[in-house]
């Protein structure tokens, strides 16, 4: 059985102390909407992770990075590697947010590169794709997510494809109040499982958890979550209040 994930992506918000403060609430308040079979996950910036390692520990709550470099180690001034967040005792990692391929030239190449990071640290790439308002507006959003997921993760087994997280994140709907609405989010999930399954098979296609992302909040999760190929959210604004995280946690 696939799992239901929630997964709330702070982006570059919240001072250690904040953080601290938003993890302690959403751990009070998890026990009450969280239902058996549903991991909710908090990506807080690299320079709280460690602090954030220790507040969850004990708890149902995981802990992801936001993103990683493509090389193990190296001369790459400013940059933080897999091994240092495996370190930590984070499990996952975001990788592929288009905010990182729009603002910091992330390549399919590179996207490609840190999955197999990810993954050869036995961590959890959440790898995000999803097309831009242009795109979807001339018909051509299947197009672009079959060619992401052929350039950046196809290149897996079978059996480490297993290991990864999808979130399809429509551009146009991230931050922007916009939201695909549950058919639209259904009907590129299940072409997602589609490409999925033609080249893994079902019975892999159906372990692979795929997050939808874009502007959901507590008011349209639960409509959203409903769909058959829909299996959680990566909630970025609504992620840094508790009382929405755990409004959209309490959906399913
Ligand atoms: C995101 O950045 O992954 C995201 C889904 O953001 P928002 O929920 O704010 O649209």
């Amino acid at each position: 059985m696939r799992k239901k994930i929630v997964a709330g992506n702070w982006k570059m918000n919240k001072t250690i102390t904040e953080g601290l403060s938003l993890i302690e609430a959403i751990k009070t308040g998890a026990p009450k909407v969280q239902k058996a079979g549903v991991d909710i996950i908090v990506a807080p910036t690299y320079v709280m992770l460690s602090d954030a390692a220790k507040a969850v520990n004990g708890s149902s709550i995981k802990l992801a990075a936001q993103n990683c470099h493509q090389e193990e180690s190296g001369a790459y001034t400013g940059e933080i590697s897999a091994t240092m967040i495996q370190a930590i005792g984070a499990e996952y990692i975001i990788i592929g947010h288009s905010e990182r391929r729009q603002y910091f030239n992330e390549t399919s190449a590179s996207i490609a590169k840190k999955i197999n990071v990810v993954l050869s640290k036995g961590l959890t790439p959440i790898y995000c794709n999803g097309e831009v308002k242009e795109e979807r507006e001339s018909g051509r959003h299947f197009e672009v997510v079959k060619r992401q997921m052929n350039d950046e993760l196809f290149h897996l087994s079978a059996e480490e494809v297993l290991k990864v997280v999808v979130a399809y994140e429509p551009v146009w709907a991230i931050g922007t109040g916009l939201t695909a609405s549950p058919d639209q989010a259904q009907e590129i999930h299940a072409f997602i499982r589609q490409l999925l399954t033609d080249k893994y098979g079902a019975a892999v296609a159906e372990e692979i958890s795929i997050l939808y992302g874009g502007s959901c909040k507590p008011d349209n999760a639960k409509e959203i979550f409903s769909k058959k190929d829909v299996d959680g959210g990566l909630i970025g604004g609504a992620a840094l209040k508790a009382e929405d995280f755990l409004g959209i946690v309490a959906a399913f």
